[in-house]
């Protein structure tokens, strides 16, 4: 079978043995602040299986240095190297929401330039975000919502756009109904699922495919393909 976990970080990223048996994962492992970039590249060009994205996540904009879009946009020239996470989260007071929309701003007009993938952190923001997403466009290579906690009526126009949702271990969680039910919105072709480093890939696949109906191996093949 090959597993596809479209959202993690370095700390329990799966050390990836090539030649082992068993499942084959390929994973998207997450640098979210100038900090972290360096070694979460370094990880993913040790292996093929791994795809570093890098970027500066709205909980990080206040440490970030002046310079940390021309740094950014330096490591996005490189070979195999995506944008992640960027984005709008408007329950946290650590910077406002003009900076974050200008820092998200920033970093999809990156994209667009350098033709990369954008993975989006996005909470309590979607009329924000639809509006930023219809008036920069939708990066030619690719975007996604991780861990997705929007509404069925938000995932519609995001699907008709192109963007792909992917949804985490929040499945598995006895209060994220609302996350379940969201799930059932989405249409398989823009469907992806994710540890986001909490928790295990398979439990998250089996609880995707209970709800939806399907079997556990349809499904890892469908969000493989996506990814
Ligand atoms: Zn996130």
């Amino acid at each position: 079978m090959l597993l596809f976990d479209a959202h993690r970080y370095l700390h329990g990223a799966t050390s990836l043995d090539e030649a082992s048996p068993g499942p084959r994962l390929y994973q998207v492992v997450c640098g979210t602040c100038e900090s972290a970039w360096a070694a979460v590249r370094a990880h993913a060009s040790g292996n093929g299986r791994s795809t570093p994205m890098l970027g500066l996540h709205p909980w990080f904009l206040v440490e970030a240095a002046p310079e940390w879009a021309e740094r950014l946009e330096s490591l996005l020239r490189s070979p195999r190297v995506g944008l992640g996470e960027c984005g709008l989260d408007f329950t946290r007071k650590v910077a406002n929401k003009a900076a974050q929309e200008a820092a998200f701003r920033t970093q999809l007009r990156l994209v667009h330039g350098l033709g990369r993938p954008v993975a989006m952190h996005v909470v309590r923001a979607w009329g924000r975000l639809l509006e930023l997403l219809r008036e920069e466009g939708i990066p030619p290579a690719g975007a996604r919502v991780h861990a997705y906690s929007g509404s069925p009526e938000t995932a519609q126009p995001l699907q008709s756009m192109g963007v792909f949702l992917s949804f985490s271990g929040d499945l598995l969680a006895p209060d994220h109904t609302k996350v379940r039910e969201c799930l059932l919105s989405v249409a398989p072709s823009h469907l992806l699922l994710e540890t986001d480093s909490t928790a295990d890939l398979a439990r998250v696949i089996a609880a995707a495919a209970r709800l939806r109906g399907v079997t556990e191996g349809s499904l890892a093949e469908q969000t493989w393909e996506n990814g």
